[in-house]
């Protein structure tokens, strides 16, 4: 598929480039910030860093952007990682923005000796009010003319911990009167009195995302830093340092963020979910987090393909869900053991049906022809979805109701004689005969029928936990409505229900993905256990995405 679609925007830059002998291989990295978990917009810039450098020659590096100490921790690091390789990728170095911050430093004392950099006692408030508008120029902080060796001496006792948190920052000198706001004299340091989780006590002085983001690409030998559109006015500053520290030039290419509706894709906002409890963690079936989705039954592969059929795009957009649904159907119809499981059971007795027990062998994936078979038992008493009845149907209603004919998948036909209620009138069982002739696969009865019902076996039918997942949020875009994001969660996103297994379902537990037929796809939850079987529902078979393609 990869080979049949036309080059993304990025790919024919890179095609020229090494085309024009401009680089022999290229350096890509995905830089993720470890203060939360990843969700699928990263997923879908994860595989286009190491999708590039798959496709052509060079490598990508894992690089974590800790340059916030307040704000990271060990644990998002950890579940970084293992997303990534479960994603399918290999990073060739794993790298942390926090070991260059003695380089970063050097890179400061640089600046200030070739006065380009320079020491303010501003508070936030005051550099804000002196910072101007897109229409009108800034004005210059009263202390922008500190000589150099003022600002050299005053950088390093900030680096000393000589002064209180907030008190000064290191600025560079570039412009403020420049049309582009971010180049009106960025602060570049600040001082924060806090632990980090890989240098510890160490610093008191961290840099700030755009003094410490361009200068790893370029101490790592980027060659295409890709990221997303809103860094387009960053990009000046990018350059302005690479420029004024003469460091290797790495470029800056921006797409599109993703985005996917019923969902939030902001670690800030998925944060809030998990600790105020709206979701059981970040792993919850129900979060487009990336281990959300695998919990869920998401492959690998499944994600990759959403990744590769979105492509990358230059204006941001929503996408549709339901072509993520689409993509884990598609995969999921290739690799999921069918099994039968009944959520709301109604009793069938079989009156012509030896008192016996027999094997029914049938295949367990129809379209996997190296998918094996299994074993079903078959007898007189059998379990039916109750509403795959009616006693008083309407036309064209093709499942069981009275006088009329189904096929039980892989077994018999059946035809129902007689309804059994209980004193308020309520069905409870159903007497029914069967064409001892049609058994499936040896069928010559000759009757044509146009139902097929799933069924279990009623004496071994395994009582297991459900969980329907629906969608998270009631609304398309949930942060683009008046009020709290929270407000529009909706409440009816996970029903636990019973179901009635056929018991090949205990000795399946290192398959972990099923087709429960006629219902949908689900895989084990990892609160599952031997005796307490649970899982997830997937995705459900219906197919809105095909739907809406045939429609356009
Ligand atoms: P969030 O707001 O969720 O924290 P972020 O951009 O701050 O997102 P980072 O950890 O800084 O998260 O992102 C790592 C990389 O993933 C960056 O290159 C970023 O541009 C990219 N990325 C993040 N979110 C998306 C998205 N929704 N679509 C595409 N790429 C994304
Ligand atoms: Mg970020």
């Amino acid at each position: 598929m990869s080979e049949e679609r036309s080059l993304n925007f990025i790919e024919e830059i890179i095609d020229e480039h090494l085309k024009a002998g401009k680089y022999q291989q290229i350096v890509t990295r995905f830089p993720p910030e470890p203060n939360g978990y990843l969700h699928i917009g990263h997923a879908s810039s994860i595989c286009l860093n190491f999708g590039l450098t798959k496709k052509y020659p060079g490598y990508t590096n894992l690089r974590f952007d800790d340059t916030n100490p307040t704000t990271e921790e060990t644990e998002y690091v950890e579940s970084i990682k293992n997303d990534v390789k479960w994603l399918g990728f290999e990073w060739k170095h794993e790298l942390y923005a926090s070991d260059y911050f003695d380089t970063l430093y050097e890179y400061a004392v640089t600046l200030i000796k070739k006065n380009r950099a320079y020491v303010d006692d501003s508070s936030s408030e005051e550099m804000a009010s002196m910072k101007g508008t897109p229409t009108e120029p800034g004005k210059d902080s009263v202390y922008r003319n500190r000589s150099i060796e003022e600002n050299l001496q005053l950088f390093e006792q900030m680096k000393n911990g000589a002064f209180a948190d907030g008190t000064k920052t290191l600025r560079a000198k570039i412009d403020m009167a420049h049309m582009n706001m971010l180049m009106r004299d960025p602060v570049l340091y600040r001082i924060k009195h806090a632990h980090h989780h890989r240098t510890g006590d160490k610093w008191c002085i961290y840099p700030m995302y755009d003094f410490a983001h361009g200068q790893s690409d370029s101490i790592e030998n980027i060659t295409h830093s890709i990221c997303t559109l809103e860094f387009v006015p960053h990009r000046e500053l990018y350059d302005w340092f690479i420029n004024e520290l003469e460091i290797y030039p790495s470029h800056q290419y921006e797409f599109a963020r993703r985005n996917i509706n019923y969902t939030v894709t902001s670690k800030r906002k998925l944060l809030q979910l998990v600790n105020e409890k709206h979701v059981e963690g970040w792993d919850d079936p129900r979060m487009p987090t990336v281990s959300g989705l695998r919990r869920r039954g998401y492959t690998p592969d499944s994600i990759r393909d959403f990744c590769e059929r979105i492509g990358i795009a230059k204006r941001e957009n929503m996408i549709d869900v339901s072509l993520l649904e689409f993509c884990i159907r598609e995969h999921l119809n290739k690799i999921a053991l069918r099994r039968m499981v009944v959520f709301d059971p109604l009793r069938v007795i079989i009156t012509n049906y030896p008192n016996e027990t027999i094997l029914l062998k049938t295949e367990n994936n129809p379209e996997d022809p190296n998918g094996g078979t299994r074993e079903m038992k078959f007898s007189n008493e059998i379990l039916i979805e109750r509403d795959d009845f009616m006693e008083n149907p309407p036309k064209k209603y093709f499942r069981l109701s009275p006088g009329n004919k189904v096929r039980l998948k892989s077994a018999y036909i059946i035809q129902c004689d007689e309804v059994l209620k209980d004193a308020a009138g309520n069905v409870t069982a159903l007497h029914c005969s069967y064409i001892t002739n049609s058994k499936s696969g040896e069928d010559t009865s000759g009757i044509k029928v146009q139902g097929t019902l799933h069924w279990v076996n009623a004496a071994d039918a395994v009582e297991v936990e459900v969980r329907e997942y629906d969608r998270l949020f009631k609304v398309e875009d949930p942060t683009d409505e008046a009020g709290d994001f929270k407000e529009y969660l909706n409440p009816d996103s996970l029903k636990i229900v019973k179901g009635f297994a056929e018991p090949a379902i205990l000795t399946d537990t290192n398959a972990d993905r099923f087709q429960f037929l006629r219902k949908g796809y689900y895989c084990f939850d990892k609160e599952s256990k031997p005796g307490q079987l649970v899982f997830n529902r997937t995705v459900t078979l219906k197919d809105a995405w095909a739907k809406e393609q045939k429609k356009g």
